[in-house]
């Protein structure tokens, strides 16, 4: 199936790690014209130097949460693009593990603000780009905490539930002329969990023991953590013309770890 990308562009946020790194080097392969950020700049260089895309690729500098970045971000897309914006994959961001007990007034607060905001300023700096193209489209890569709380991510459960809420909003507002769908995502071996591993009690487990453990705790029906480039294709799906019929969806890359029908 020909998903269309050649000749468009996307802007991917946080591209210079796990999932957006390998959403980034899918759309390149695809024929794309890629844009990525991240906020440390040497994680940034080393991302772009392996994904060599040559003039086909921007990697900028950006925190989406500080408007400012954000808008400056934009202008140097539309700088390099021509103007037009086909794709935004709102992908940037992290997860908080604390319980109730252990989240602070202040901890909610910036749980909140990472989850909406990284959302809200790349949408409102991008829209007028995504309205010039002929057939733009909108991915928000969301967890699927949002339907399926955990209480020790509480804070992040309850933010992920309201951005699924926003998208699905904005799959009627932004109708007909932009479309805009999420990916649920479960357990995504990529640096989020490479870090925790990283910091593991017990330092004898090896890599591969270490994530066969946490597939079994977690009760993953597939037995593994998902790749990084498996949550990317399905983002590259919903976004491309060939997802053309579909807006205000939600596509699970869990390995069957949701329990909802
Ligand atoms: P990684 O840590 O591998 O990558 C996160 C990326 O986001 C990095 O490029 C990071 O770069 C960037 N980033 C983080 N905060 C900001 C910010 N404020 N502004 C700009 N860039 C930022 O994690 P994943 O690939 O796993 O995560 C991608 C998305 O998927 C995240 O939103 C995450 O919460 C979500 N997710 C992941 C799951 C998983 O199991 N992996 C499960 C559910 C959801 P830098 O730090 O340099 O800014």
């Amino acid at each position: 199936m020909d998903l269309g990308y050649s000749g468009r562009t996307a802007v991917v946020t946080g591209g210079s790690s796990g999932i957006g790194l390998a959403t980034a080097r899918l759309l390149l392969a695809e024929g794309a014209r890629v844009a990525i950020c991240g906020r440390d700049a040497g994680r940034l260089q080393a991302a772009a130097a392996s994904l060599e895309g040559g003039d086909r690729l921007l990697a900028h500098r950006c925190d989406v949460l500080v408007r400012e970045e954000v808008e400056g971000f934009a202008a140097a897309v539309a700088e390099w693009s021509g103007g037009a914006v086909d794709l935004l994959v709102n992908n940037a961001g992290q997860g908080r593990v604390s319980t109730f007990a252990d989240t602070t007034d202040a901890d909610w607060a910036e749980e909140l603000r990472l989850k909406f905001f990284s959302q809200v300023l790349p949408l409102r700096a991008f829209r007028p780009l995504l309205d010039r193209a002929e057939s733009p489209a909108i991915v928000g890569v969301n967890s699927l905490l949002a339907i399926q709380p955990e209480p020790h991510m509480v804070c992040t459960s309850a933010a992920r539930a309201g951005v699924q809420n926003l998208l699905k909003s904005l799959a009627t507002e932004f109708a007909p002329r932009i479309r805009v769908n999420s990916v649920l995502l479960g357990l995504v071996d990529s640096g989020q969990w490479q870090r925790r591993f990283e910091a593991r009690d017990d330092r004898a487990q090896t890599r591969e023991q270490w994530f066969g453990a946490l597939a079994a705790k977690k009760g993953i029906p597939l037995g593994r953590l998902g790749r990084p480039e498996e949550p990317a294709r399905a983002i590259l799906f919903l976004g491309s013309p060939a997802a053309g019929y579909i807006t205000g969806a939600s596509l699970e890359v869990s390995g069957g770890v949701s329990r909802h029908i």
